[in-house]
């Protein structure tokens, strides 16, 4: 039981909704000693890519594997850099430099947290190689303006889909866009495994099929390796709760978007609140809900004393990160990025969470600007 009124997330209550299910599903992985790879595997990856709108789906071992897969897929390496937002998680970093190439951080747009276009163009050099466009919070990256650069100046893009399960570009699937999307189906994103997992979704079956080798010792054959790869292979055990979860994950997306909605409709016009705005393209899925907020240590203490939890999505990004101090960057590099993690504060999102509770959320962060409304 978790000790906030109103969770963060609340992973256990999904576990309830599907226990005889999830539970039947990993017996029967285990009764079939299908641990690694294999029959449920495989099942899984031929749901995925169907559910993606694409013709492949490679499973590996987590969603920073998928990235640093998919950079090894395209032959990005030692002299090569490869853009990057500023604000995202660090594993978009770490893949870059996992695959011997330099991370090139862009700075990202206030509205959405996501790459900003203008600063792209500029950040681009010829040793530019990949551009990894995040979909920071579910919010898709602008797909189609970043693959009509990347077109002209040549460059690989690769999605960070670790936050975007479902997420749509005016209806298209994100399969549609560059060379592969990348999954994270870590337990807390809006597709979670019990433990770790992640895949590579492409429509490009040379890529596809280098990429299931390599992820599996470049194994051809049993003992038979065609190269160096390796050992990050998709868990029968993980495979086999993601085909269970898989089904509900439509209407989970839903259930965030309602969420979404009345977050949106009770919290517009609170002074001191600023609310993100999604492009009126963007099919976005909710993995957080975001907000830029004045006063916001004293909010987040106040919602904490009031039982709810919140997130921070994230209090630095990659440029101030200490693992990237040696790039010596300084805020005015990235202004956009430099404000919103001073600023941005997660409020609760699951698909079990009720209107009720987000009621509370808002009445509760109304208050606190009532009581102290000089900002
Ligand atoms: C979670 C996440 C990842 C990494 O996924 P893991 O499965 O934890 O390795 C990469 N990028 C972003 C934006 C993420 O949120």
């Amino acid at each position: 039981m978790s000790k906030f009124d109103i969770p963060f997330a609340d992973l256990n209550a999904q576990y309830q909704s599907l226990q005889p299910e999830i539970d039947a599903a990993m017996k029967s992985v285990i009764m079939d000693c299908a641990f690694i790879n294999g029959p449920y595997a495989h099942t899984f990856e031929n749901e995925f890519a169907q559910f993606c709108a694409a013709k492949h789906c490679v499973g590996v071992g987590n969603g920073t594997d998928a990235l640093f897969i998919a950079l090894k897929g395209l032959g990005i390496g030692a002299g090569d850099e490869v853009l990057i937002p500023a604000m995202t998680f660090v594993a978009t970093g770490e893949a870059v430099s996992m695959a011997g190439a330099k991370p090139v951080f862009v700075d990202v747009e206030m509205r959405t947290g996501t790459i900003c276009i203008n600063d792209l163009r500029q950040k681009i050099t010829p040793a530019s190689k990949a551009v990894i466009p995040v979909h920071l919070y579910g919010h898709p990256a602008d797909l189609k303006t970043i693959e009509a650069i990347a077109n002209e100046n040549e460059l690989h893009v690769i999605q960070d889909a670790a936050q975007a399960h479902a997420a749509t570009i005016d209806g298209q699937p994100l399969s549609d866009f560059g060379d592969c999307a990348c999954y994270s189906f870590y337990p807390g994103k809006n597709l979670g495994a019990y433990g770790d997992a992640g895949a590579i979704v492409t429509n490009n079956t040379k890529f596809a099929d280098f990429m299931r080798k390599f992820a599996n010792h470049g194994r051809t054959d049993k003992y038979d390796h065609q190269f160096e790869g390796v050992n990050s292979r998709m868990d029968g055990l993980q495979a086999a709760v993601l085909s269970v979860k898989l089904k509900h994950l439509t209407q989970w997306t839903e259930q965030r978007r309602n969420i979404a909605a009345i977050y949106n409709r009770e919290l517009s016009g609170i002074a001191g609140l600023t609310l993100l705005t999604p492009h009126s393209w963007a099919g976005h899925v909710y993995h957080l809900y975001v907000v830029l907020c004045e006063q916001r240590h004293s909010l987040q203490d106040f919602l904490l004393e009031n039982g709810i939890a919140c997130g921070r999505h994230y209090p630095v990004s990659l440029p101030f990160l200490e693992a990237y101090s040696h790039y010596g960057h300084v805020p005015e590099n990235f202004p956009v990025a430099h404000t919103l993690q001073n600023s941005i504060l997660s409020l609760p999102m699951y698909a079990e969470l009720t209107e009720k509770q987000a009621m509370q959320v808002c009445s509760v962060i109304s208050d606190f600007y009532k009581k102290y409304p000089n900002c």
